[in-house]
């Protein structure tokens, strides 16, 4: 049976058309867009072709406000270093406790090893911005606010527009890990307050180990890669040109398919969600129902223990990932669950353009015996979750099957 891949929120197939535009700068066009001779100018103008691709997809204002990195994890680190840099005097970072590792870390990392402050913003059951504490530790000491656009795990859009307007008020700068976001939703960086944006090619179509940040006009940005003057002096080292150049293919891809593919990746997410809303009792949907990606369905499924769904599913050819809120399973517990103080087991599914609706139907038909199996082989309901967490957890309750977003 053909294999089914609903994990494209970790990463993406790579487009054929990416390939083939990628290849020849393996081989006959080598050139290192350095160079001075014709080999050179050919990759140059390959690097530049694909800023423009780029600069299209989020709405930039000029071409050279996009640097490319070697990914997501890259670009949020140069961004929230260079802010702390170029901000002299101020020592604090706000971020969302909701935010990737590639922030998390940097910033616990940070707090450990320089005079760094760092506010970790809450979020509510729905997984959105407590915007009052948000507010609150918007002070003249921020240097840098960095907020995601969109949670890999269940796909809830933060109001990243007006968050970078408030952080504006107090003289911060605002990055947006926007990895997840990019070529998902349309975006106009130009009209916004937003500093500095993240993205990564493989979320879109597009290659590993490569990614870019964006950096408005205007604003101050030192590089933590020094070496040579690649990139207008603000990351070092030989661009990887057939990497580039595919992430600008994938950027051309994702404007074209934006606007139909968006609707029809929301309709079968959307259909799954329904079906298991419906086919499989004891089961919601997570994230905000009113904002939320179009391809990501994050469920809980209570009364059942570690990541036992998507091992179950993998065995069928199903790919998907497993998210824990708690420390008893093997999985390491998402800190996005637990931040959302979600108790059950929760399963990401993540659609992309290559999905159809026989992938949804794939994963109906064998779902409900996966979790009568699981929760049969369980010892003993009620489980380990308190009175409290059965009353007010986001799986507790009216609506709780059929509360679709
Ligand atoms: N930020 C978010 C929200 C992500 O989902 C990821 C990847 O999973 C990253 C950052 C890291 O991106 P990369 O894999 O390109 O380093």
């Amino acid at each position: 049976m053909r294999p089914v891949y609903l994990d494209n929120n970790a990463t993406t197939r790579v487009d054929p058309e990416v390939v083939q535009a990628m290849l020849p700068f393996f081989t006959d066009q080598f050139g290192n867009p350095s160079s001075t001779h014709g080999f050179g100018a050919a990759a140059f103008a390959a690097v530049k072709k694909a800023r423009l691709q780029l600069q299209a997809l989020i709405g930039a204002e000029l071409d050279h406000e996009i640097i490319f990195t070697s990914g997501g994890t890259e670009s949020d680190n140069a961004a929230i270093l260079s802010g702390l840099e170029v901000l002299p005097g101020r020592t604090e970072i706000l971020i969302s406790a909701v935010e990737h590792p590639a922030v998390l870390t940097l910033c616990a990392h940070l707090e450990k090893t320089r005079a760094v402050k760092v506010h970790t913003i809450p979020v509510d059951r729905h997984g959105r911005l407590d915007l009052d504490a948000y507010r609150a530790a918007l002070t003249p000491h921020v240097a840098i606010v960095s907020i995601m656009w969109a949670n890999n795990e269940t796909g809830t859009i933060f109001p990243v527009c007006k968050l970078a307007e408030l952080a504006k008020e107090v003289g911060a700068l605002f990055h947006t890990d926007a990895v997840q976001a990019v070529g998902k939703l349309p975006m106009d960086l130009k009209s916004t307050a937003i500093d500095m944006l993240s993205l990564s090619g493989h979320k879109l179509h597009g290659p590993k180990g490569i990614g870019a940040l964006y950096v408005k006009r205007g604003v101050h940005f030192r590089s933590m890669i020094t070496g040579g003057r690649q990139e207008h002096d603000r990351r070092a080292g030989t661009e990887n040109t057939p990497g580039i150049v595919g992430l600008g293919i994938a950027a051309e891809l994702a404007s074209k398919f934006m606007d139909d593919g968006t609707t029809r990746v929301k309709s079968l997410r959307d259909r799954l969600e329904n079906g298991i809303l419906q086919g499989v009792p004891n089961t919601c949907v997570n994230g905000d129902p009113l904002a939320r990606l179009p391809n990501t369905a994050n469920i809980s499924f209570e009364h059942i223990e570690g990541d036992g769904i998507p091992l179950l599913l993998s065995r069928v050819g199903i790919a998907c990932s497993a998210g824990s809120a708690c420390t008893s399973g093997s999985l390491e517990p998402s800190h996005v669950l637990r931040a959302m103080k979600t108790p059950d087991e929760a399963v990401r599914f993540s659609f992309a353009r290559d999905n159809g609706e026989a992938d949804v139907d794939r994963v109906l038909e064998v779902m409900p015996a996966i979790v009568e199996r699981l929760r049969g082989v369980r010892n003993s309901w009620p489980d380990k979750r308190s009175a409290e967490d059965i009353q007010s957890g986001p799986c507790s309750g009216a609506g709780r099957s059929g509360g679709r977003s």
